[in-house]
């Protein structure tokens, strides 16, 4: 433990700002022989990306990842400055601690400190100090002067007033009594505390705990020598006031001496410093430990999957392991525990310490490094976030007699349009006593059930071949495994509840807490553990699931649970429709991984409506249309077949130019987030790779890949794209799109922050490195580079200059330097830049974010933001004449480019090159044949004067119909 003394302080000292504080206290740690020269720089670079402010007039300046190795050996140096002095966002600094840490040793002082800032009138207390030993003493003032130590990891106020020690009592009855009192119960709640059997949980350990309006504990042990022997011997009780699960670290910790074998030893501590200490620390000294501190790279956190394969690793060891949070300070859990270490709330970037202790504790916290630094089996690939439709108004409530053509509308999970009768999935109605006199037979029944649903769910693991299915069915298994949560159940039991109500008692309470979960994807795997949950009830209570019908449907369903989804009979599934759940639920993921098209979010009321009505489930305008009259329905089946034939002919054309029918030749690049997909550009009839964000190279990495590694990336796909140009995105991190190995500074607006060519003149090597890859890979072959973000003129020249100089150096022949229109200002300014570049891409996604003022993640507003509002088409033209009067080209990458409404605009208003993901290559291509240039111009001229994107829309589909019966009349003369 890292400890400070006087002369680490200074007092009374005077500066003007935060850099003279900070390099003074750079300095100081210098001289002091803790740090090389340079680590100035590293403290401003962290400041620089995050304030280190961290309240009541308290600042804890250190450096960044990268300084580390100017450390030398840890140090804190500390700074009183009576007068203040700003650091940033209206804070003021009166004590402000340099840290140069080359390990965890101080980071008990500063959870000390953090702690006591949280109790507030801590800066009064700063302010009044006017020495060394003064602030010395502040800073390691003891803890509250309350038993229970706040660092310690239980979070029951276990009082000193709550702890009976060694004392003597007659009867187990009479503790219980004992433990009333101690809790201060009165009246009812003493006298139903004193009825509740207590439970005989080991060693002489009983436990006895009543539903309470608060939490509360109390611990009492006996003087009369234990007889473990028999399991009517009493050395200790642990009474609970439970609400919530609060209660569940302290009957852990309990469970750890229980678990060693010794409970008795627990039991014998006389003082409730020691017996705390004890509690606290597990069977054995901290001090046997070993500890590893490791951080989540997974991108979603320690969600279920990789949570399960933590515990997973964590369960092929003897060793006893045990794993904490230490980003939010949280409790330790065992790390063989599911339940538990999903409660950690573990996000991408955490850090988690893991102690272990035992024979195999080195070799499992290795094995738990190695399994963390490779994702937990994840890869750290970003899930698109493509914006889904909106959720709009709830639908009229309806009789089961449903009126013709009744829409709802939800949020599209996964894209296609199908038509079909409907199978409304009601979830089971369970029946079952609250209360059961033969407490044996319900725990049978308990254990019975447990174990048929695990065989079951091992048998559908053996089955099923999707690899993500495979997982979810094994973490399912895990979480019945769960033994907090099989204890918590036989508890109810003993206090005389059914097996089915203890059961979904606990189950229920668990779901509420996990969905309440701040991190949206830890909240949505409350559906697992209530799916698990639904398992074993329906064994319970002896009901079944209604089966699907044997011919083709879509489902409808409150929730589809994922293991409803897996155990489905695809081939009959032609799309889902939920209630509840998210986008980014497992199902969703699963369904689009069939290709199933599904909707989430729909207003209950669809589940009165009948199974067996015809419906027609459209993804792309996110509803479900129930009783749809005859015409719909032939229009729907109508689309369903044209969508298909065009789809086979573009795919068959897919080779062939994307020429219009006036002879104009507009090429058609794919984007690409990974070079390994290069392979593919070729054979989707691609002209070359329009926009490759290279971003996401970066972002599935532990750390920046180097020159060589980037080079072998960008050759890569030069090879597989033979001859045809890679127009390559220099880094566009930032916004969305985080680095883990990078914290980010905390910005309010991530979107409007430093992202892109922002962040890269913060960090000009990333660039210089990236720049040389790419041209040192490019060889002879057309190489396009692209500068995201760009604002200003003079993020463009810094760029450039720095492209010069390494291309003097490399002197790639076929190479050009562009940059992405996606600000307004740019567009606007489009002059200035187009004099200045060889060609530009207009990122319409971020255009559209930008001059819509709608965050292109939120999906409330998705319908709104539409990339064929008029004043995004200006915006294009601007570009467009721009740089053409300068003869540059402009390419398109944004996915405005992949929406045959949009194709004829973009056509019009002269973009050179349009650039869609893989799998809308030859579909675009296709559009582009069937129009002409100059309609497309003419459309063009009077989109730009529409009122708003629906008139745009609807100019277009006229045109498109007028093109259609032309083309019509035009064959039919043939
Ligand atoms: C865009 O903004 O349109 C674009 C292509 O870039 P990204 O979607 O990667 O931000
Ligand atoms: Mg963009």
């Amino acid at each position: 433990m890292f400890t400070l003394s006087l002369s680490d302080i200074k007092t009374g000292v005077t500066y003007s700002d935060k850099t003279s504080v900070i390099q003074a206290l750079a300095t100081w740690l210098q001289q002091d022989g803790h740090v090389a020269p340079g680590y100035g720089d590293c403290l401003l670079a962290r400041e620089a990306q995050a304030s280190t402010y961290l309240g009541q007039g308290v600042a804890i300046p250190h450096g960044i990842r990268d300084g580390r190795k100017l450390i030398k050996h840890t140090g804190i140096k500390v700074m009183h400055i009576p007068a203040g002095v700003a650091w940033g966002n209206g804070h003021i600094v009166y004590l402000a601690l340099g840290i140069a840490a080359d390990s965890d040793t101080h980071l008990g002082l500063l959870q000390q400190l953090a702690r006591r800032l949280q109790k507030g009138g801590l800066l009064e207390q700063i302010m009044a100090c006017d020495n060394p030993a003064a602030v010395l003493a502040l800073l390691q003032a003891p803890p509250e002067p309350t038993v229970v130590p706040q660092h310690l990891p239980i979070p029951i106020p276990l009082t000193r007033a709550h702890l009976a020690l060694q004392i003597t009592s007659s009867s187990l009855a009479q503790l219980v009594t004992q433990a009333a009192d101690l809790l201060g119960l009165e009246g009812r709640e003493k006298a139903a505390f004193q009825q509740s059997s207590p439970l005989h949980i080991g060693q002489g350990w009983w436990l006895c705990q009543a539903e309470a309006s608060y939490p509360d504990a109390a611990m009492l042990t006996l003087k009369t020598a234990p007889d473990t022997s028999q399991a009517s011997s009493v050395v200790g009780l642990l009474a609970l006031q439970v609400n919530g699960q609060e209660h569940k670290a302290l009957l852990d910790r309990l469970g750890h001496w229980l678990a060693a074998g010794k409970g008795a030893e627990l039991a014998g501590k006389a003082s409730p410093e020691e017996f705390w200490a004890a509690l606290a620390q597990g069977p054995e000294s901290r001090r046997t430990y070993s500890e590893k501190t490791l951080q989540v790279y997974n991108e979603h956190g320690l969600h279920a999957r990789p949570s399960a394969m933590l515990v997973h690793t964590a369960k092929s060891f003897i060793a006893d392991i045990e794993v904490r949070n230490l980003t939010l300070d949280g409790p330790w859990v065992s790390a063989k525990n599911l339940m538990q270490i999903i409660t950690l709330g573990a996000s991408a970037g955490h850090e988690l310490v893991f102690r272990a202790n035992g024979p195999d504790a080195e070799q499992a916290l290795a094995a738990l490094a190695h399994s963390m630094n490779e994702n937990l089996g994840e890869s750290s690939l970003a899930i698109s976030s493509e914006s889904e439709p909106t959720a709009l108004a709830a639908s009229p409530v309806l009789a089961a007699n449903i009126s013709a053509n009744t829409r709802f509308t939800g949020v599209t999970a996964s894209p296609g349009l199908a038509v079909g009768p409907i199978f409304v999935d009601l979830p089971l109605e369970f029946d079952y006593p609250k209360q059961a006199c033969d407490a044996e037979a319900e725990l049978q029944a308990l254990s019975h059930a447990l174990t048929r649903s695990r065989a079951d769910l091992a048998v559908t693991e053996t089955r099923v071949t999707d690899p993500y299915a495979k997982e979810l069915m094994a973490m399912h298994r895990e979480l019945l495994a769960d033994t907090s949560l099989t204890l918590g159940v036989q508890c109810r039991i003993q206090r005389g509840q059914s097996a089915a109500a203890a059961w979904w008692s606990e189950i229920d309470t668990l779901t509420r807490q996990q969905a309440a979960n701040k991190d949206a994807l830890l909240a949505d795997r409350a559906m697992d553990i209530r799916d698990v949950g639904h398992r074993v009830m329906a064994l319970l209570c002896h009901r079944q699931q209604p089966q699907p019908p044997s011919h083709p449907y879509i489902w409808v369903a409150e929730e589809i649970s994922p293991s409803q989804l897996v155990n489905l009979d695809t081939r009959q599934l032609l799309g889902w429709v939920s209630v509840g759940g998210g986008a980014s639920s497992h199902s969703a993921i699963l369904a689009a991984a069939l290709g199933i098209p599904a909707l989430v979010a729909v207003d209950e009321s669809v589940l009165t409506v009948p199974s067996g009505t015809t419906a027609i489930l459209d993804g792309a305008t996110a509803t479900l249309c129930l009783a749809p009259e005859a015409s719909l329905l032939d229009q729907a089946r109508g689309w369903q077949q044209q969508d298909q034939q065009a789809r086979d002919k573009a795919w068959e054309q897919r080779h062939q130019a994307a020429t219009t029918r006036d002879g104009h030749l507009v090429e058609v690049g794919a984007n690409v987030a990974d070079t390994r997909e290069a392979a593919d550009v070729v054979a989707v009839g691609a002209d070359g790779i329009g926009l490759l964000r290279t971003e996401f190279a970066f972002m599935a990495r532990r750390q920046l890949p180097d020159v060589a590694e980037q080079q072998a990336m960008y050759q890569t796909a030069l090879d597989a794209l033979v001859g045809r140009p890679l127009v390559a995105r220099t880094l566009d991190i930032g916004g969305d799109k985080p680095l883990l190995y990078y914290p980010r500074a905390d910005e309010d607006n991530p979107a409007l922050g430093v992202r892109g060519i922002r962040l890269c003149r913060q960090q000009p090597q990333w660039l210089e490195n990236q720049l040389r890859a790419l041209l040192l890979a490019a060889g002879k072959r057309p190489l396009r580079i692209l500068l995201p973000m760009v604002t200003d003129i003079a993020e463009w020249r810094w760029a450039k200059a720095l492209f010069d100089s390494i291309q003097d150096e490399i002197q790639a022949p076929d190479v050009q330097l562009g940059m992405m229109v996606e600000v307004p200002a740019v567009a606007l300014n489009a002059e200035v830049f187009a004099a200045e570049v060889d060609f530009f891409s207009i990122g319409t996604n971020d255009l559209a974010q930008y001059t819509l003022a709608i965050d292109r993640g939120n999906g409330a507003l998705a319908a709104l933001a539409d990339g064929l509002n008029p004043a995004i088409l200006k915006l294009i033209k601007m570009t467009v004449t721009a740089a053409h009067q300068q003869g540059k080209w402009v390419g398109l990458c944004g996915e405005l480019g992949a929406d045959p409404v949009a194709v004829p605009l973009l056509l019009g208003l002269g973009l050179d090159e349009l650039s869609v993901s893989l799998k809308q290559v030859a579909l675009v291509k296709s559009h582009v044949r069937q129009w002409r240039l100059s309609d497309c111009r003419a459309l063009a001229e009077q989109a730009l004067m529409a009122t708003d994107a629906a008139a745009v829309r609807a100019l277009v589909m006229q045109a498109k119909n007028g093109v259609a019966i032309a083309q019509g009349e035009q064959a039919g003369s043939h």
